[in-house]
């Protein structure tokens, strides 16, 4: 089945504060510049190229729109060069102040002839692109589609003075990672109905089970790592250093 053009919408304006607090790599810089989790070397280049480079591979990409905080957009626009080849798109806009309105400013700024549109986290440089494609294939058929984990670890509820209050059962319950994929029309009327919804929002894919849309899971693998801690960019230090994507 051919896939088509798909929009990147990549979340990359987070502040990092749980990253800078327990003190990402300085890489030259002052305790104060240090940079958030999406500019902080691996391998010696910002994860954000890394993860431009992921979606990069993929030929139905037809455009990629990054979110970023308001003092960064410029120095992104000298920095990064475009790694997407035959002209397509790499653009860099101001987010919001949750991930939820740094997408919506990024589905905004996407190109309307798009029929797909990606949303993936800046902090996930690990993405294979084989997964990218069964995810694009997927929404192609279901019209939403997430990638995901099974959960393997036994699961607990916990007081809030650490006590453990009962453990939940795991059939059936997975992690949701990104990519996460949609036809065009289906993330679109998701945003424009988001106020309806009460609590919080975590991903993308609530929005579109709000409205009782399909949503299907594409299993994901364990390199899809989201850098929260300054060990987790360790761990993606390695598994490059050890040849990731692995004979991909
Ligand atoms: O904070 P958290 O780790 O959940 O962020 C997930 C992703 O969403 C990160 O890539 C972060 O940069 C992005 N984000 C964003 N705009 C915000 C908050 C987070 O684009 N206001």
């Amino acid at each position: 089945m051919p896939v088509p053009e798909a929009s990147v919408i990549i979340a990359a304006a987070g502040a990092g504060r749980r990253f800078a607090e327990i003190g990402g790599p300085l890489n030259g810089r002052t305790p104060e510049e240090r940079p958030s989790k999406v500019f902080a070397l691996l391998a010696g280049r910002p994860v954000l190229a890394h993860t431009l480079d992921c979606f990069a591979r993929v030929p139905s990409v037809a455009e990629i729109v990054v979110a970023l905080p308001a003092d960064k957009v410029e120095w992104a626009k000298q920095t990064f060069s475009n790694p997407l080849t035959g002209g397509r798109r790499l653009r860099f806009v101001v987010g919001g102040s949750d991930r939820m309105e740094s997408v919506s400013q990024a589905l905004d700024a996407t190109d309307r002839s798009t029929e797909l549109v990606v949303v993936h986290d800046a902090v996930r440089p690990l993405i294979r692109r084989e997964i990218i494609e069964q995810a694009l294939h997927a929404a192609v058929e279901h019209g939403a589609a997430v990638v995901g984990r099974p959960v393997d670890h036994t699961v607990k509820a916990v007081a809030k003075d650490g006590r453990v209050i009962h453990t939940v059962p795991r059939e059936g319950l997975w992690l949701a990672q990104t990519p996460q994929v949609f036809r065009r029309e289906v993330l679109m009327q998701a945003y424009q109905h988001r106020g309806n919804l009460v609590g919080a929002v975590t991903d993308d894919a609530q929005l579109v089970e709000a409205m009782g849309q399909a949503v299907v899971m594409v299993p994901g693998d364990a390199c899809n790592l989201k850098i929260t801690t300054p060990e987790d960019l360790r761990i993606c230090e390695m598994l490059l250093a050890a040849g990731w994507p692995f004979g991909a």
